[in-house]
């Protein structure tokens, strides 16, 4: 796991670091006992299974399983890779890191390598703005549709010429192979042969990820040409959907304001944020991913979704709403006046305007019910059956039953329909889920562990000095769970070689599977003095011994029948002495 980062630095760094810091930088914790618990942020749950151990300095989940140290934790939430989350918490503890390869270096991963491409890319448009008649020109038409020159560089903006290599050649004269242009999504392949150029001819849009790295690219045209936009395809850093357009620089406001609100394109987001609406991210999107309903959440749980007239009335935006009731999150809509879309809207109406449409933003149920009755005659009773089956879907989707029960109650009053009638169908609606939960297949579940070996592991984990009295009277190889025997003979090797055994410093050695046996073992509740635990060591030593004593007896049981079947009398003696010395031990 450690990779090419020195172990000595990696501890150096979990040794300043306080996990219980870094967690509550994104969830609230409270106390229990002498641990911290919160909801878990990996899987949903009503009722906290998320510890956090100040003393061990590791969190685990007993709901799914997660867990791990404080770089685990960056990793899992941040979706930070290991190099970068070592990176983050040298900076908060001030330790000072090895230099890390540049992306010439061939044993840098892929994902460095497109993330340093992608930003000379973006360099590279954004120089062309400022050069050229035609980058003149696209300036000029940014300025025109009312952007400063100051959002124009914070947003690193830019024009690609339309010419059919002059990103090639520029990045081919970096030395950047052709392969991994390709890779980046910058370029395509020819039919017969050779490369060109994706992005021609239009304004240039990067998309950051939240600490600022480049991912990929928005494009749009300068007139009415289409397609009006292209993107960037999938690469190994950038997936569609799972990011949000300008949450590198709202979100301090967002977590500020406690508050965000969601547009749809790269325009709709930059002038109402150049004017004043900082708690503004846009989906690149019409429905939104439940990764992104997730994304937001890190940061509030309320949410307005602003829409166009056009796209206001789109089933399946409607729809995507739901995940943000199923992820708790508060969420109200707006749609703008027809013929406008928040850019248009903050440039006609200016930025008060449109910050008092959004304070006014009506609840989710009240806005579909809205978009429902215009879209179906109210007056027969088959539509208001289909209404309510429409509503009864989204209102399925909270999780709190008396809000459930209120909303039934709610919209039996607005269609003039009876209560016990909602009540009856809601049963039938489908819970099947209208999106894919692509971090499912991460969960993991609660292990089955021997409870014997696993309070040998929790009780070693707590005193170091008893990890030395158990090495006295047993090997790794007597553990039956080949992950605790995994981890008993590296800490068996760490205290040879004078080291201290902590949580946090083991899971280095560990892959996933096996460090979240360490997690579970240490939140085992002990509140013992050593001198009892040094008898409860002793009793499950024991225990083991005995238990493979017992076993090994009956295999002998079975080998001596063996021997004595073939008449195999050398072997059945040498069977019978082992048989004898076993029985002799006192077990
Ligand atoms: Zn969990």
């Amino acid at each position: 796991m450690a990779g090419l980062i020195p172990e000595d630095i990696l501890e150096d760094i979990l040794s300043r670091v306080d996990i219980v810091e870094v967690i509550s930088g994104y969830i609230p914790l409270k106390r229990a006992g002498r641990n911290l618990k919160a909801c878990c942020p990996f899987h949903h749950e009503k009722t906290p299974s998320f510890m956090v151990s100040p003393d061990r300095q590791i969190y685990h989940c007993f709901g799914c399983g997660e867990s791990g140290n404080a770089f685990k934790f960056l990793m899992r939430f941040e979706r930070m890779e290991f190099p970068e989350a070592v990176e983050a918490l040298g900076k908060k503890t001030g330790v000072i890191l090895p230099r890390v390869d540049t992306y010439e270096n061939k044993a840098t991963g892929i994902t460095t390598q497109l993330y340093k491409i992608n930003e000379l890319a973006a360099d590279f448009y954004s120089n062309n703005l400022d050069s050229g008649e035609a980058g003149l020109k696209a300036k000029d038409y940014l300025l025109k549709r009312g952007m400063t020159q100051e959002t124009i560089s914070a947003l690193k903006l830019g024009f690609a010429s339309d010419k059919w290599d002059s990103l090639i050649n520029y990045l081919r004269s970096k030395s950047i192979s052709l392969n991994i242009l390709e890779k980046a999504g910058l370029i395509i392949n020819k039919e017969g042969g050779g490369y060109y150029d994706r992005f021609r001819n239009r304004i240039i849009f990067p998309i950051f990820e939240i600490k600022g790295r480049v991912l990929g690219f928005g494009a749009r045209v300068l007139d009415e040409s289409l397609p009006k936009y292209i993107n960037s395809p999938e690469t190994n850093v950038y997936t569609k959907g799972k990011n949000l357009y300008g949450l590198n620089l709202a979100r301090d406001a967002i977590r500020d304001n406690d508050f965000v609100a969601v547009v749809e394109g790269y325009l709709d987001f930059i002038l109402p944020f150049q004017e004043g609406l900082k708690s503004i991210v846009a989906s690149l999107g019409t429905a939104l991913t439940v990764e992104q309903a997730r994304l937001l959440k890190r940061y509030t749980h309320n949410v307005v979704m602003v829409y166009d007239a056009d796209s206001a009335g789109e089933l399946a935006a409607l729809r995507s709403l739901d995940i943000f009731i199923e992820e708790e999150i508060d969420v109200k809509v707006v749609s703008l006046p027809k013929g406008f879309d928040p850019d248009s809207f903050v440039r006609k109406n200016g930025i008060d305007s449109f910050k008092e449409r959004i304070e006014k933003a009506q609840s989710l149920f009240d806005y579909k019910l809205g978009i429902l009755k215009t879209r179906y005659n109210m007056k027969e009773i088959e539509s208001k059956a289909k209404v309510s089956t429409l509503m009864l879907e989204t209102i399925n989707k909270f999780k709190n039953a008396v809000l459930k029960s209120e909303y039934i109650k709610k919209l039996a009053q607005e269609l003039g329909l009876n209560e016990e009638a909602l009540l009856e169908e809601i049963k039938k609606v489908k819970t099947n889920k209208p999106y894919q939960d692509t971090n499912v297949s991460l969960e993991r579940k609660p292990l089955n562990i021997n409870p014997t070996e696993k309070l040998l592991m929790s009780l070693m984990l707590e005193e170091n000095s008893l990890i030395n009295r158990i090495k006295e009277s047993i090997e790794p190889a007597d553990f039956e769970d080949e992950r605790i025997s995994k981890i008993v003979s590296i800490m068996f090797g760490l205290l040879e070689e004078g080291k201290e055994v902590r949580p946090h410093l083991l899971m280095h050695h560990l892959g996933d599977d096996i460090s979240q046996v360490v997690c579970e073992s240490v939140f085992m509740p002990q509140s013992l003095s050593l001198e009892h635990k040094e008898r409860v060591v002793d009793d499950c030593v024991m225990r083991l011994k005995s238990k493979k004593v017992k076993s090994r007896r009956e295999k002998l049981h079975q080998e001596i029948k063996a021997a004595q079947n073939l008449g195999d009398e050398e072997k059945l003696s040498r069977l019978l002495e082992e048989f004898h010395c076993l029985i002799k031990k006192k077990w």
